[in-house]
């Protein structure tokens, strides 16, 4: 059999740190002046740094500034993270292990600082399951661009057409339809609309993890 992929999206997907990034968020904006509003939220979250930096902030902030507030801002959600422990959804340790008993390559495309992604496979183990992990400092270009999935799929070897993208946010299904992927949207964490999300092009839409399995992920790629 040719090889086939499962590509994850991690906040919101494999994890919930919503609130984290909320607090260093609110935190961050404080310390400009600015308030963070739960909306700011809703309006920037699975976004890259700068541009939510930007948004936020002001199209005027030089390169360097955007760097150095966004690092700060990673940092105090590190540090919060470290604090109060990271847990994976549930039914992403059993699906992990299933799809790759079922032969699936597995790679982490996320929007997030490659920091974050090490401290979340520290903190959760997942490691085993993946090729390769692909973050905010491998783009150029955030969600709905599917860069991040394509070069997912390019370093684990996979056609694009035999991936599948597994997503929380109407944006990263964009990103899954426009590189050619399947995809599966999560409602759990980020309670988007069914419609929203199959507009975006999702194969798929499921409450939970645990209503799926590796052969159901297959089977979205005919296989
Ligand atoms: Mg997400």
């Amino acid at each position: 059999m040719l090889p086939w992929a499962v590509l994850w999206d991690m906040d919101g997907t494999l994890v919930d740190t919503a609130e984290l990034h909320f607090s260093a968020w609110r935190e961050c904006c404080a310390r400009q002046g600015r308030d963070f509003t739960e909306a700011d939220f809703q309006a920037t979250f699975g976004r890259r740094n700068p541009e939510i930096l930007r948004f936020l902030l002001g199209d005027h902030l030089t390169d360097q500034e955007v760097a150095s507030l966004g690092e700060a801002k990673e940092q105090l959600y590190r540090a919060e993270a470290r604090k109060t422990g990271i847990e994976l959804l549930p039914g992403a340790r059993n699906l992990l292990t299933s799809a790759r008993e079922h032969g699936a390559f597995q790679a982490i495309g996320s929007s997030a600082p490659r920091a974050n992604l090490d401290l979340i496979l520290e903190l959760t183990d997942i490691g085993q399951y993946l090729g390769t992990t692909v973050g905010m400092e491998d783009t150029s270009r955030g969600k709905p661009d599917p860069e991040v999935f394509l070069i997912g799929a390019q370093r684990l070897g996979v056609n694009p057409s035999r991936c599948v993208v597994m997503e929380d946010a109407v944006a990263g299904i964009q990103a899954a339809s426009a590189g050619g992927m399947r995809s599966v949207a999560i409602r759990h964490v980020g309670h988007h609309p069914v419609e929203a999300l199959q507009m975006a092009g999702a194969t798929l839409v499921v409450e939970c993890l645990s209503e799926l399995n590796g052969p159901i992920l297959a089977g979205l790629l005919n296989l």
